[in-house]
């Protein structure tokens, strides 16, 4: 993918090599490895690979930064102060936007939501908040019980992969006591219940 539309401001190599700067080995394979996902389900669901592409690149990019960083962002952007009860899990995506506007002047706000749902959906969740929640979960070095189930479904239908993710984190987080964020919940009532 060429980049064109300027969502960077720069090319592709470029927003990887920032993105390398922060994180991991082992995340910046991860993040590859969703970008590559989110381009197959791109192309199979009719939508614009550079988009695609610059929030799969994105979507962990704040992942690593402290707990302290965080809890101070979400005071001074006055993001809902209940934010301060989670953790990492649920800020890399919902602050971890914030941090991505203003470090690499991404502005597209679709872009910056699919960072924001990435981990838990949303009640209403757009083809590209769908194509990064789901390549995030089946990105080829995701190694879990269900994985392949996952990639077949994906294969077929967005939509079908978005209702197993969900259904099945949710039970992952149940049978392992963790908290479940609320919205959590409202993807599982939005794309699982009926
Ligand atoms: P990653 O950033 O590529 O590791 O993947 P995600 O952003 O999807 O998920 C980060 C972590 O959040 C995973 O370990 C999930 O199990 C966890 N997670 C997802 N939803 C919830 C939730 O509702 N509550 C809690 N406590 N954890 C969650
Ligand atoms: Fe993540
Ligand atoms: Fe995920
Ligand atoms: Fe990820």
């Amino acid at each position: 993918v060429e980049y064109q539309k300027h969502y960077y401001a720069g090319s592709r190599k470029e927003l990887i090599a920032k993105v390398k700067e922060q994180v991991s080995e082992k995340r910046f394979k991860h993040i590859l490895g969703v970008e590559q996902a989110a381009l197959e389900l791109a192309r199979a669901n009719d939508y614009e690979l550079e988009k695609a592409s610059v929030a799969a690149l994105v979507h962990d990019y704040a992942k690593e930064r402290s707990d302290s960083e965080f809890k101070a962002l979400i005071v001074q952007t006055g993001l809902e102060q209940d934010l301060l009860n989670w953790n990492n899990f649920i800020w890399h995506g919902v602050v971890g936007a914030e941090i991505i506007k203003k470090e690499l002047k991404i502005t597209d706000e679709e872009i910056l939501n699919a960072v924001r749902r990435h981990t838990v959906g949303a009640k209403e969740m757009t083809m590209l908040d769908q194509i990064v929640y789901v390549a995030d979960y089946i990105e080829p070095g995701r190694d879990f019980p269900g994985v392949d189930q996952a990639r077949q479904l994906a294969a077929e239908s967005l939509r079908a992969a978005v209702e197993f993710e969900t259904k099945h984190t949710l039970l992952y987080l149940m049978n392992n006591d963790k908290t479940i964020y609320p919205a959590a919940i409202l993807t599982y009532n939005a794309y699982v219940a009926s």
